[in-house]
């Protein structure tokens, strides 16, 4: 597994490149958007800034993480790939392209993994001839901070590719769960109704965004409010995972609120896009109820 190829440097895949890198791998970050790749390294470079800061790296280790990666507006680089992380945006129709260009051009012994959040992995590994080679690999936000990789084997994933990438996870200090391929796998099959449930409640003034933040972080526990939660996920994602359980079980309770359905059909997409439940500026570290629902 030297050579990793990630493909994709929004939110995950800048993460995955950075954790791969920091463990010797040689990492291959593509993206269509070139902007993407520039912010994904300076975000790289910002959260290895940080660690040299708390004394957790050393400006040695930085200097060797950020020489391990290498961006690419192409897809091609992949050919020499032990290893492909797919983290590109949450449709199905883009994955299933990705992944049928990516088994024509990487090696046979080459292992498709997917970091998607919901989407099948089964039906991923069709659109390929390596079905026992294509498997999730679901790492969690912010990649260099959570522990969890969710590997979720696809109907056809093989033994071998399945212990390869539990081993390598375990490799990377993660600690993976091995779960199987049915809609939203077992963390968004519980986490995305509870989200939705939250935007209901506001939808339905119970509660504003504050008070309902707040009675999940006090009384539950929970280290972030579950719309705070969706805005760091993103708002389009969360719809994304919401309609494939919705397809998925054929079940009306995974419905996707309405709220969410306009937010993010208005392009509120949350913290990336600036304003999702909470308004997000520049400089400001303060959580802000978005003006919308702050009346
Ligand atoms: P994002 O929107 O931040 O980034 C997606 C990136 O993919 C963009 O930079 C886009 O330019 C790029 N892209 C689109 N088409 C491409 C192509 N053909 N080739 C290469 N790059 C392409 O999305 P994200 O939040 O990083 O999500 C990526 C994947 O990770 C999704 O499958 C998502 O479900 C999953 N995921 C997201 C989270 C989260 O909290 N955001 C958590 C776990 C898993």
């Amino acid at each position: 597994m030297k050579n990793v190829t990630v493909i994709g440097a929004g939110t995950m895949g800048n993460g995955i490149a950075h954790v791969f890198a920091m463990k010797g791998h040689k990492v291959t970050l593509v993206d269509v958007s070139e902007p993407a790749l520039q912010k994904a390294v300076a975000t790289i470079t910002n959260n290895l800034d940080r660690m040299v800061a708390k004394e957790k790296i050393t400006a040695d280790e930085k200097a060797a993480t950020l020489s391990n990666i290498t961006t690419y507006a192409n897809f091609d680089h992949s050919t020499n790939a032990d290893l492909v992380v797919e983290a590109a945006t949450e449709r199905v129709d883009l994955k299933l392209k990705i992944f049928t260009e990516l088994d024509q051009i990487c090696a046979a012994h080459t292992i498709l993994a997917s970091n998607t959040s919901s989407i099948s992995i089964t039906k991923i590994a069709a659109a390929t001839k390596r079905a026992d080679r294509v498997i999730g690999m679901h790492f969690m936000n912010p990649v260099p901070v959570m522990k969890l990789v969710e590997v979720i084997r696809g109907y056809a994933t093989s033994d071998e590719t399945a212990k390869t990438i539990m081993e390598l996870s375990a490799a990377l200090d993660k600690v993976p769960v091995e779960v199987n391929d049915y809609p939203g796998f077992v963390a968004n099959r519980i986490l995305m109704p509870m989200i939705n449930e939250a935007i209901y409640t506001l939808y339905e003034g119970v509660a504003g965004v504050y008070e309902i933040d707040t009675v999940m972080k006090l009384g539950m526990a929970h280290p972030m409010g579950p719309l705070q939660l969706a805005d760091f996920i993103g708002l389009d994602v969360c719809l994304s995972i919401l309609n494939v359980l919705h397809d998925g079980f054929g079940n009306p309770k995974y419905a996707p609120c309405p709220l969410l359905v306009n937010m993010v059909t208005a392009g509120y997409l949350g913290a990336k896009s600036g304003e999702g439940f909470y308004a997000y500026t520049a400089g400001n570290k303060d959580l802000v109820v978005s003006p919308r629902f702050n009346k």
